[in-house]
């Protein structure tokens, strides 16, 4: 394999900070050509003195995208939150492959990514492990047909919690995540499983699929990482360790592998399990469906109204419940527009803020 050129966005958070360690194991294969970070500045300088990357810097201080991507192979989004979409739009329109682990890109902007990346020529490879288990299960490509793809969850922390229990639980609890290492967003997002109902919306842009093509299901131990159902009934599946080191650098490597992980101990771990996905006790899965299926400004405004109910809930505001009633009150009060531009998609994302702050300050 030829040494691959990469610009990190977003390279001090947990995902950034895993690809470090892919690239700093196989110097001789990776190289980074920018580092940008939002805030940690201090992060941001130390990884700029040890891989000497052309540009690092905070996004704040970007110079201009055509500068940031000018140089590398492959731009690697892993800013979290919707301004990774503008990212992975302006390395689309360099003609860059996106290795994405941003995913609001897909769940607010997937017709406009999905529509440049069309146009311009260019690869997205699924960062997400269960979007990496899909794509091995399909022979690393993206227009291999199937029956049915299927996601598999941890279920989060609360899985087997009670609704009057689930009134009570708190940022801490959710916190002690128990498979997966991962940022506080994302944490409370498996707990409330909003995160796989984005999965299953990034799934339908990935591999064209059906929303009634991806179904997702319990599976407590996260060896299995997801199925893929062919016509003939025959299924699919990728196994490994929880290790989001494997997906990070087969984004980069495919279709060739080099060594990152350790063998599953077949015989040590026994039995796995499978069980179904218990949407009715929490109906963020439920909301991020209907609003996939809406499309348009719906997945953008749902992001938007998360963004602020998680972070109120992060900060002991509101109850873990709050979350989900927050993100529909603020569905009902803004209809559904195209999504034609980043620019609507912003003031979409604007509004769904403001009216998220409004009713749970108010
Ligand atoms: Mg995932």
């Amino acid at each position: 394999m030829i040494m691959k050129k990469i610009a990190l966005i977003g390279c001090t958070g947990s995902i950034g900070r895993q690809l470090c360690e892919v690239v700093r194991s196989h110097k001789d294969k990776f190289a980074f050509t920018a580092l940008v970070a939002g805030r940690d500045k201090d992060g941001l300088d130390a990884l700029a003195r040890e891989f000497g990357p052309k540009i690092s810097c905070l996004s704040a201080e970007i110079p201009s995208h055509s500068a940031l991507f000018a140089d590398c192979d492959v731009a690697f989004i892993a800013a979290g939150g919707f301004a990774g979409l503008r990212y992975t739009l302006a390395a689309i329109e360099e003609g860059k492959t996106v290795a994405l682990a941003n995913k609001e890109s897909l769940v607010c902007g997937g017709e406009l990514v999905t529509t440049a990346a069309k146009r311009k020529g260019v690869d997205i490879v699924p960062v997400d492990s269960e979007h990496s288990a899909l794509f091995q299960c399909l022979g690393m490509r993206r227009d291999a047909p199937f029956r049915k793809l299927i996601l598999t969850a941890s279920g989060g922390p609360f899985l087997h919690y009670g609704a009057e229990e689930l009134k009570h639980v708190t940022a801490a609890d959710a916190l002690r995540h128990p498979t997966w290492n991962m940022g506080a967003k994302i944490t409370i997002d498996c707990a409330t499983l909003l995160n796989k109902g984005y999965e299953v919306i990034e799934a339908k842009w990935l591999y064209g699929a059906q929303l009634s093509q991806i179904g997702a299901v319990v599976h407590p131990e996260s060896i299995v990482h997801s199925l893929v159902l062919f016509e003939d009934g025959a299924m699919l599946a990728q196994l490994g360790y929880p290790d989001m080191k494997l997906p990070i650098q087969l984004a980069l490597t495919y279709p060739e592998r080099l060594p990152c992980c350790g063998e599953v101990d077949l015989a040590a771990l026994g039995a796995l399990h499978f069980e179904r996905l218990p949407e009715e006790k929490f109906p963020c899965f439920g909301l991020a469906l209907r609003a996939g299926e809406i499309g348009g400004t719906c997945p953008t405004v749902l992001n938007g109204a998360a963004e602020v109910a998680v972070s109120a809930f992060l900060q002991g505001r509101i109850g873990f419940l709050r979350i989900a009633e927050t993100i529909e009150d603020v569905l009902t009060k803004l209809p559904a527009e195209r999504a034609d531009s980043y620019g609507t998609l912003s003031r979409a994302d604007a509004r769904a803020r403001e009216e998220a702050r409004r009713l749970i300050d108010g």
